[in-house]
């Protein structure tokens, strides 16, 4: 079976809807098809410096959201990032393989410091650790959501410099993007991708919100002084990103959904996204916090998870280690 592999970061108190439209939803779908190997980036949550008590609890919920939302930790590997050692371990070899100005390129960190956040290196490495992520369990698709594109793309890169340097070694994964819906926009802020470290809570949706709190969040959406209902991204931003979660939501083509709303108003349209949001959210709130309350067993699950990751991880390591001529251990 291929192999598929994803991670979240323990950076808010809930997973958001860009989320489980970008990624989560993928994930679940991959584990019909692919061995899937599912984690929570406790280590990449690290560079935004947060409270130490603060993260744990998030480090749990977002496992929790995991599995309300669908990941099976009996058929797919669930586990913390920072369970399984090797990760770092390869991460530094991989850091060895790349470019100073390639790691300047990347934009998520202009982004993230542009918002506030320290320049930590960590932060500026933060590809490099992804890329041990994915390259350490021979990952063949990775689901993620389009703000995660160039990162992937390093990771290819850093792959196939590995193999062409050493021999064939490492995986060079494939992307797993949805298209139209991949990308899911501020409320407020059309223009910029709704993110766990947003500027205002307005234009966010967190799926452990109240449902009458979501439901008026879409109501004051942002949109624009035209009337029409038209998917068109670079002039009707807010718009188009309403279309994008119904469509997401509801499975019903953005096309349809144009064919739909003719006629109708941006009240119509804010009223139906409400609801269709709130409709899918609704069980997974109720299911994410039954979870939460028996928290033995969510670090049973994970630790079972650790030590399955790890035996696949230890593998890489050592093949690596071996080929870049480090010397083994006996
Ligand atoms: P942070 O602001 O702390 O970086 P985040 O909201 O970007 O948080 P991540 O943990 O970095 O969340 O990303 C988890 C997954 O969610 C990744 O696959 C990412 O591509 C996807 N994702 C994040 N934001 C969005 C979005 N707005 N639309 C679609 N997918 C998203
Ligand atoms: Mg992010």
């Amino acid at each position: 079976k291929p192999r598929s592999l994803s991670g979240m970061q323990p950076t808010s108190d809930s997973l958001h809807l860009g989320n489980y439209i970008g990624a989560l939803v993928e994930m679940v779908k991959l584990q019909e098809t692919h061995d899937a190997f599912y984690f929570i980036a406790d280590l990449h949550a690290l560079t935004v410096a947060p409270e130490p008590e603060v993260l744990r609890e998030r480090t749990r919920v977002t496992a929790a959201q995991f599995i309300a939302g669908g990941v099976d930790p009996a058929r797919s590997v669930l586990f913390v990032q920072s369970h399984v050692h090797q990760h770092t371990e390869l991460t530094w070899v991989l850091s060895t393989l790349t470019g100073f100005g390639e790691a300047g390129r990347m934009t998520q960190f202009k982004d993230k410091t542009a918002k506030g956040h320290s320049a930590n290196v960590g932060l500026f490495t933060y590809p490099i650790l992804m890329a041990s992520d994915i390259l350490i369990y021979d990952s063949d698709v990775v689901p993620v959501g389009e703000d995660q594109r160039q990162h992937l793309e390093l990771s290819r890169d850093l792959a196939a410099r590995f193999n062409q340097r050493f021999g064939d070694t490492l995986v060079v994964p494939e992307p797993h993007i949805m298209k139209e819906t991949a990308k899911i926009q501020d409320l407020q802020e059309p223009t910029a991708k709704m993110s766990k470290s947003a500027a205002t809570d307005a234009g966010l949706i967190n799926l452990l919100e109240d449902p009458k709190r979501i439901a008026k969040k879409i109501r004051s959406a942002v949109t624009d002084t035209e009337r029409e209902i038209r998917f068109d991204v670079e002039n009707k931003p807010g718009v188009s990103n309403l279309l994008s979660i119904h469509s997401a939501l509801s499975g019903v083509p953005v096309s349809a959904l144009e064919t739909a709303y003719e006629g109708k108003g941006y009240g119509d349209l804010k009223k139906d996204v409400a609801d269709v949001v709130v409709a899918a959210i609704t069980p997974f709130r109720e299911r994410t916090l039954s979870l939460m309350a028996d928290p033995a067993e969510l670090d049973r699950i994970l630790a079972d998870g650790a030590a399955r990751a790890a035996e696949v991880a230890e593998a890489t390591v050592r093949r690596v280690y071996d080929r870049v001529g480090l010397l083994p251990r006996l």
